[in-house]
């Protein structure tokens, strides 16, 4: 009896680490570092400039109007019938808002909830690298084994005859993103097509991460899997109101996809996050019914990469193309021997400009001196980091 209360009180606290590979996101680490080093943030992903005032009123008034309590699990339903005339108007997609959609915190949450509810010890799920950096923890909490296909350097086009080739008969899905983070690269016609021809007549499902979809530059057009009928029936297609309404710290977002597909959803949802913020989702339901508040984001962005492209030329960076998302690649090659990591950290401290090493977006640390700066910021801002990192000599 004594022995064994002994032993009992001799055991250590044990955690089996599900995440072994995982450290802090790089995200947390950066803008910890630009907040030590009093950096400009162009780390990570988020607008410094502010969001449409009536939006803002719209949440103000639904909480004095007493929308404070639980929201329907699955989303307001007017926020649903919003989000439903939305892609129809804008994607000619025919979506049910009872069965087909629900309101997430985040596009994150969307992709997590989307990968837990498919994933099987032992499935395979294909995704692109680099890598937004969540994708390879949300498979491998799950049990599930990443295959990761690189996307071709410098063009980060996609090699869909190695994507071919690395389906085996555990592939369960293949995660897509489009405008692509941390590139900038779009989704083309004969990617949809090559996609089509890899999934049509398998049990492969498609995670499609678009949170960037409104986000989209040079006369380019967003590609999403709402507009393929034959691709959506496999297909859960997720979507952020942070991105579009300029509110990342609002954690709102949402995913479609078919009926039968989003019943397995809702079962993790459910248990989890249960449902979102009610006031946010009665503001968004009538904000979204004003098409103006995003048609001419592309536009507005896009003047916001240029103006950081031609500040950036005085610079010996070299620019990479990026067509959409909130984020510009500069290589720098042949002006530091550090390894990404190093020469972020190195800026951060130094220059006083934060960015994003790319490497962190590669399970294997892939490092072609190639760093992502975030230009969804006030002019003022981007014109101050460019004089710091002239001042710094490069
Ligand atoms: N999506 C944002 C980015 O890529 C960051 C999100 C986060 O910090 N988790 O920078």
């Amino acid at each position: 009896m004594e022995k064994a209360a002994r032993r009992f009180r001799m055991q250590e606290l044990f955690i089996h680490d599900k995440l072994p590979h995982v450290g802090t996101t790089i995200f947390t680490r950066m803008s910890a570092l630009a907040a030590q080093y009093k950096a400009i943030n162009l780390g990570q992903g988020f607008p410094d400039f502010p969001m449409d005032e009536q939006l803002v009123e719209l949440v103000c008034k639904a909480m004095r109007d007493g929308y404070n309590q639980y929201a329907h699990m699955n989303g307001l339903p007017a926020l649903r019938e919003s989000i439903a005339e939305k892609v129809a108007a804008g994607y000619k997609a025919n979506i049910n808002p009872d069965s087909e959609i629900t309101v997430t915190p985040g596009g994150t949450y969307a992709i997590f909830t989307a990968l837990t509810a498919i994933i099987q010890p032992g499935d395979e799920v294909i995704l692109f690298e680099p890598a937004y950096d969540s994708y390879l923890p949300n498979i491998e909490i799950n049990g599930g084994i990443a295959i990761p296909v690189a996307l071709s350097y410098p063009s980060y086009e996609i090699n869909w005859q190695e994507v071919k080739e690395k389906i085996t008969t555990r592939t369960k899905a293949i995660i897509i993103n489009s405008p692509h983070n941390p590139t900038g690269k779009v989704l083309q016609d004969v990617d949809i097509e090559a996609l089509r021809n890899i999934v049509t007549g398998t049990g492969i499902f498609i995670i499609s991460d678009e949170v960037y979809e409104h986000l989209i530059f040079d006369g380019q057009t967003h590609r999403s899997m709402l507009c393929y009928p034959d691709l959506l029936e496999r297909s859960f297609v997720c979507f952020s109101f942070g991105k579009t309404y300029h509110c990342t710290g609002w954690k709102m977002g949402y995913c479609i996809a078919p009926a039968k597909l989003m019943g397995y959803f809702r079962k993790v949802h459910q248990f989890n996050c249960f449902t979102c913020n009610s006031p946010v989702q009665v503001a968004l339901a009538e904000f979204l019914k004003h098409p103006d508040s995003y048609a001419s984001l592309g536009v507005f962005l896009q003047g916001k990469r240029d103006y950081f492209l031609m500040l950036m030329k005085q610079t010996a960076f070299k620019p990479l193309p990026s067509s959409g998302s909130y984020f510009q690649l500069y290589s720098f090659e042949g002006m530091s021997e550090s390894s990404e990591a190093d020469y972020a950290e190195a800026l951060t401290r130094e220059a006083g400009v934060a960015s994003i090493p790319v490497s962190a977006f590669y399970r294997d640390g892939t490092d072609h001196k190639v760093l992502r700066f975030c230009f969804a910021k006030k002019e003022s801002t981007l014109a101050a980091a460019v004089e710091r990192l002239k001042a710094y000599g490069i």
